[in-house]
């Protein structure tokens, strides 16, 4: 079978110079991945005729699919409707159903419809209009031969709509792609080029259409092996051998962040969790109220900073001096201790430790708690502050998730 590739042409001047960060591409290129539509190029264009001209001309050579972003809006700027009407050769004209659609929107917000809104329902000719429902530009999209071109707002939660509703079924059944299988493994405590020495052997003898990705964050590796047109079943004993040479490393073998796998082992086991932290400032608390439907398993997190604080917060004792910053051992099992009593969980964790170097090392000491032990861990932080907080809170969870597991 062969490949399908597709482009994706981003528009806009505060692309380029970085003011907007591109999250349309990304967004696209994870949805497209999965089914089989490989991402042959990512161009991004100022909102300048002649350059959305070249890209549109130069992509199409070399894809079966060019998704565009940008500049269908109702200002100045906003000409890729003219350029497409342009490279179509086709010219603009209403479309009934979007103009009592942008109508309808201004007169439930009850307010005053101007031409350039109006202006939204012109669309070229030769395109197919994909309605909008969560804005007032709609999708266009165009085929030439076996092509397709797609324009779409660049306003991220439109392009989203429009995607999920109408491109995405699109392109499913039009075109046939390959069957792409993908295994994840996380791990976290080595860095990658670790993991890839020890891994050389594996992946030399990996057949041609099986291929190892290396996505490392802050604290975590995550290793994906896809398969091209490959079987279930040959795919999974390479990920089982990939499991046994990665040894305790292993954090998970589902494609989840770990606050996820953590949730998900609690709620199998009906137990709850409650944080007290320090120097992650809640960070931690932040990751599983993210998660939907957290509070079955999620107690609270006391972000206790100063030293009076996780004293009148969380009656600790082993703190000597009120105007310092204490870090030790048992001041991260007294707070995972307390905390845990105080909001009557199953789980406490504490954290404390320093996030800058000054006259003492970035150390960490993160304590799990339960009602029949508190065991601790340290470790040491090498970033900036920011990332710290980042690369402690997963260091923490990774932690936390071996106690649940156990
Ligand atoms: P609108 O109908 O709202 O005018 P539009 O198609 O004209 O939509 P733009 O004016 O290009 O879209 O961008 C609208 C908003 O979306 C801007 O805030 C812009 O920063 C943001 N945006 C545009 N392109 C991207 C992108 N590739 N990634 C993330 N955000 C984007």
């Amino acid at each position: 079978m062969n490949a399908v590739y597709c482009t994706i042409l981003t528009i806009g001047d505060e692309l380029l110079i970085g003011q907007t960060i591109d999250t349309n591409s990304a967004w696209m290129a994870q949805q497209l991945n999965p089914l089989g539509i490989q991402i042959k190029r990512r161009v991004a264009v100022g909102d300048v005729r002649i350059d959305m001209l070249e890209a549109m001309q130069e992509e199409l050579q070399r894809t079966d699919i060019l998704l565009i972003t940008g500049g269908l809006g109702p200002t100045n700027d906003d000409i890729t409707k003219g350029v497409l009407c342009e490279f179509f050769n086709t010219k603009l004209i209403t479309d009934a159903a979007t103009d009592s659609w942008v109508r309808e929107i201004f007169e439930k917000r009850n307010r005053p419809i101007l031409q350039i809104n109006l202006d939204q329902a012109l669309v070229p000719e030769k395109a197919l209009v994909l309605p909008n429902k969560v804005g007032t530009a709609p999708g266009l999209l165009f085929t030439q031969e076996q092509k397709t071109i797609v324009a779409m707002p660049g306003v991220p939660f439109e392009m989203q709509y429009l995607m999920t509703e109408h491109v995405i079924p699109y392109l499913k059944e039009k075109y046939q792609t390959p069957n792409f299988l993908h295994r994840t493994v996380v791990t976290s405590g080595e860095g990658e080029s670790f993991i890839a020495t020890r891994l050389i052997e594996f992946e030399a003898a990996l057949p041609d259409n099986i291929k190892l990705a290396y996505l490392p964050k802050l604290g975590v590796v995550k290793l994906r092996l896809t398969g091209r047109e490959v079987s279930e079943t040959s795919l999974n004993a390479l990920f089982v051998d990939l499991i046994r040479r990665l040894g305790p490393i292993v954090v998970s073998t589902q494609d989840e962040d770990l606050e996820y796998t953590i949730s998900r082992i609690l709620h199998e086991q009906g137990k709850t969790l409650a944080l007290a932290e320090s120097c992650t400032g809640g960070a931690i608390a932040s990751l599983f109220t993210a998660i939907k439907g957290a509070s079955t398993i999620f107690k609270g997190s006391a972000v206790t900073y100063r030293n009076e604080v996780k004293k009148t917060l969380l009656d600790v004792t082993s703190i000597d001096d009120m105007n310092q910053t204490t870090v030790s051992e048992n001041l991260a099992k007294e707070m995972a201790e307390q905390v845990r009593l105080k909001m009557k969980a199953d789980y406490g964790l504490g954290i404390v430790g320093y996030l800058e170097k000054h006259d003492h090392d970035n150390s960490v000491w993160v304590a799990v708690s339960t009602a029949e032990k508190t065991v601790t861990k340290h470790f040491y932080t090498y970033y900036d502050r920011s990332k710290n907080i980042i690369f402690a809170s997963t260091m923490a969870l990774n932690f936390l998730l071996k106690q649940v597991e156990a």
